[in-house]
């Protein structure tokens, strides 16, 4: 299990379901993509709308696009 990253900061937040645990499946608020008070993920860095998250749970760190949000200079298609 990776330690927590120096820059996880409990009030910078995102809701985003973790794709190693999977721990908001079967979650009614996770499922209705509402802020979980149980379910979220550090937001660890953001560039552009690629949001560097840790799963608040399992640890696991990654990179989660939301296309949203400003254009990035250097866009990497997957
Ligand atoms: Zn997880
Ligand atoms: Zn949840």
């Amino acid at each position: 299990m990776l330690p927590l990253d120096p820059q996880a900061d409990p009030g910078r937040r995102a809701w985003v379901p973790c794709p190693r645990c999977r721990d908001s499946n079967h979650c009614e608020p996770c499922t209705q993509r509402r802020t979980c008070p149980t379910h979220w993920r550090y937001l660890l860095a953001n560039t552009g709308s690629l949001l560097h998250l840790q799963c608040s749970s399992c640890n696991h760190v990654w990179a989660h696009e939301t296309h949203f949000g400003a254009t990035r200079a250097h866009w990497n298609p997957r």
